[in-house]
C-alpha cells in the first residue's frame, strides 16, 4: 500500500500505521521517529532539528524533503505509511512530484479525525520507547508499559517525549491547525481522502483495508 496518515498529534497516526504494516509488510514510515533517531545520534540533520522540535514547531520544509527524498530513493519499491508526513503543503507538493518521478503515487490519504478532548488526553497520558529502532507507544491509563517503566517489545526503557510538556503540546496543535490541517481540503481535492472519524484502532484499520481495496480495485 501507499498511503498517508494525516492527523493532530495524538489521533493514533503511529498505532493505525504499526497495525497496518502486519496487512501486507508495507513499512511504516514516521519522520517524527525519524527525526528523534537524528537528534539521538547527533547527526547534522538531528542538530538543525531539535530546537525546532523541542519548541513543538515545524522543522523546516527543506531539510525534512532532503530526509525523505533520500529514504524514497534508497528503497524506491517498497509499500508505505507515511505518519506524520507531509506536514505542509509544499511539503504535500514536494511528494507528490517526487512520487510521481518514481512512478509510485500515492493510493489513499486517511484523515484520523479525532476531538480535542480525546487527543488532550492522550498526549499527556502518552509514553514511548526510547529505542530507536522500536518506538513501541504506551498509554499510562490504558495501555501501559511492563513494571518499572520498560518496553513490553525491546526491554528498554519507556519515557514520556520532550515535546510532551503541556507548553509544547499547545504549540504543536497550534501549529497542526494552521500548517497542517489545509492539507484535507489539498488532499480532498485529490480525490484520495477518506476521513475517519472511529476511535479504536482495529475499526480504524477495517475502514482503511476497505477504502484501499475499493480504490486499488
Ligand atoms: P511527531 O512524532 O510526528 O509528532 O513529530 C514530532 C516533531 O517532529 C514535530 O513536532 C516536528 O517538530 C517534527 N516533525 C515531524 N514530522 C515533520 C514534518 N513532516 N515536517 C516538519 N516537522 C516535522
Amino acid at each position: 500500500m501507499r498511503i498517508v496518515l494525516l492527523g493532530a498529534p495524538g489521533a493514533g497516526k503511529g498505532t493505525v500505521a504499526k497495525q497496518l504494516t502486519a496487512q501486507d509488510g508495507s513499512v511504516q514510515i514516521s519522520t517524527g521517529d525519524l527525526l528523534r533517531a537524528a537528534v539521538k545520534a547527533g547527526t547534522p540533520l538531528g542538530q538543525q532539528a531539535q530546537a525546532f522540535m523541542q519548541r513543538g514547531d515545524l522543522v523546516p520544509d527543506r531539510l525534512i524533503m532532503g530526509m525523505m527524498e533520500q529514504r524514497f530513493q534508497e528503497r524506491p519499491d517498497e509499500g508505505f505509511i507515511l505518519d506524520g508526513f507531509p506536514r505542509t503543503i509544499p511539503q504535500a507538493v514536494s511528494l507528490g512530484l517526487l512520487l510521481k518521478g518514481l512512478d509510485r503515487p500515492l493510493e489513499l490519504v486517511v484523515n484520523l479525525a479525532v476531538p480535542e478532548e480525546v487527543i488532550l488526553d492522550r498526549l499527556t497520558t502518552r509514553r514511548t520507547c526510547s529505542n530507536p529502532a522500536c518506538n513501541e507507544i504506551y498509554n499510562v491509563k490504558s495501555n501501559p508499559p511492563a513494571p518499572g517503566d520498560t518496553c513490553r517489545v525491546c526491554g528498554s526503557k519507556v519515557v514520556q517525549r520532550e515535546d510532551e510538556t503541556p507548553e509544547a503540546i499547545g504549540r504543536r496543535l497550534e501549529v497542526y491547525r494552521q500548517q497542517t490541517n489545509p492539507l484535507v481540503g489539498h488532499y480532498e481535492r485529490t480525490g484520495l481522502l477518506i476521513t475517519v472519524t472511529e476511535l479504536d484502532t482495529a475499526s480504524i484499520v477495517k475502514t482503511i483495508a476497505g477504502a484501499l481495496a475499493a480504490q486499488v480495485g
